[in-house]
């Protein structure tokens, strides 16, 4: 499978000569191909790029210049989209318990479409937002899921359809399904048990009066990852597959964040200390967990570290974080080559749940971002002539 944008040793070398280090470098050229092979294997799917994801305007530009819609779940989210002209019937605020200036933001910036899943976010709508368009978010349960978010968010199959009722008769425009099978999720079973349950939930809402007729499969699908296997055109295609059986008729939308800008970002990180603690060897480094690397502990994600040294013994050391708090170690007892002051580590697949939640914790500047297609001629002309 692609695995996505990934720097050369020397354009590494380069561009930390020209941009210092730590430096987290975009390419849109990736973010476009993800966005088209989406569009490719889930053809009938209204993409909703989830920004929390990686906020960053330039991918926020080039999804809406490629006609994406997108998923928010904030005021902040909302009018940063807004500022950039992206019309409000473009976005779903799909945060099921929404805050009173998110539905105030909605209300500014014509956005009309929200997924709720209790009856106290009902009367918050009706309220603000008066006529909204809702899909109802329901619960589904995968253990599987990488980051399970259905522990926080969704109504319970036993609820949904009393729900829709309620919203209905408050004077909502009660529209649809949601769900959210999890983060990561590399297989197609979650997908397709919740769209069994949707397809029965579509069906008793028309007995009752109620015509549903948008479904929102959410987010989940999975980019490459260490030590994990999967098919990815495969699991989309029974997704499609399943669609087109159970629902031929109604609007599908998906919420993809982490597959459209996981793989599309480098960060670039060097090592700036190097000590041994009880004979292990300890890397100090100049991004760590309050920065790129708090997808960690946010995300629980396993980066990979490149460090270009072929065909050496591999070690086991710790990797920790350049500022003053103990929490701020990344990686114990990790795999590497031995690596010395100065040296550069390449880590790809850096671009979901990483910058997005950095922090300037303890005076750190957030890793400078740069867009690699603005750099790659100058980059290449550098390498070429022998600079
Ligand atoms: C976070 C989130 C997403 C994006 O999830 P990914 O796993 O990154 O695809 C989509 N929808 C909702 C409601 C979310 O909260």
């Amino acid at each position: 499978m692609n695995k996505g944008f990934q720097l050369s040793q020397v354009a590494v070398e380069k561009l930390v000569a020209r941009f210092g280090s730590p430096l987290l470098v975009l390419s849109l050229d990736q973010v476009k191909k993800n966005y088209e092979v989406l569009r490719k294997h889930l053809p009938r799917a209204k993409v909703h790029y989830a920004i929390k994801a990686n906020p960053h305007p330039e991918i926020l530009r080039l999804m809406s210049k490629l006609g994406s819609c997108f998923d928010v779940a904030s005021d902040g989210e909302i009018k940063t989209l807004y500022d950039m002209g992206v019309d409000g019937s473009r976005l779903i605020y799909a945060n099921p318990v929404k805050t009173h200036v998110g539905l105030l933001a909605c209300s500014d910036c014509g956005v009309h479409r929200m997924t709720f899943d209790s009856v106290t976010e009902i009367g918050k709508i009706q309220a603000v937002c008066p006529g909204a368009t809702v899909l109802l978010r329901l619960r589904v349960d995968n253990s599987s899921a990488h980051v399970d978010l259905n522990s926080k968010f969704g109504a319970s199959r036993e609820d949904a359809l009393n729900l829709m009722l309620q919203a209905k008769e408050a004077g909502l425009d009660m529209a649809g399904i949601a769900f959210h099978v999890g983060s990561q999720t590399v297989v197609a079973d979650p997908y397709l048990q919740a769209l069994d349950i949707s397809r029965e939930l579509f069906a008793e809402a028309k007995e009752v009066g109620l015509d549903l007729h948008i479904l929102d499969i959410g987010g989940g699908m999975p980019i490459p990852e260490q030590k994990v296997k999967f098919n990815l055109p495969e699991m989309l295609k029974q997704i499609s597959a399943r669609l087109d059986e159970d629902f031929p008729d109604a609007e599908i939308w998906c919420e993809p964040g982490r597959f459209i800008c996981g793989t599309a970002v480098n960060l670039i990180t060097s090592v700036i200390g190097v000590t041994k603690r009880g004979g292990m060897p300890w890397y100090f480094l100049d991004e760590g967990l309050y920065g790129t690397f708090s997808g960690v502990l946010f995300d629980q994600w396993d980066f990979q570290l490149l460090s270009f040294k072929k065909g050496v013994k591999k070690i086991v050391a710790t990797f920790a974080g350049p500022s003053c708090d103990s929490l701020d170690v990344m990686f114990r007892g990790s795999m590497t080559a031995t690596l010395e002051m100065g040296d550069k580590l390449l880590v790809p697949a850096c671009g979901a749940y990483t910058s997005a939640s950095a922090t300037n914790f303890n005076g750190f500047s957030k890793a400078k971002i740069i867009v690699w297609e603005d750099m790659k001629a100058r980059i290449n002309a550098d390498i070429n002539s022998g600079k």
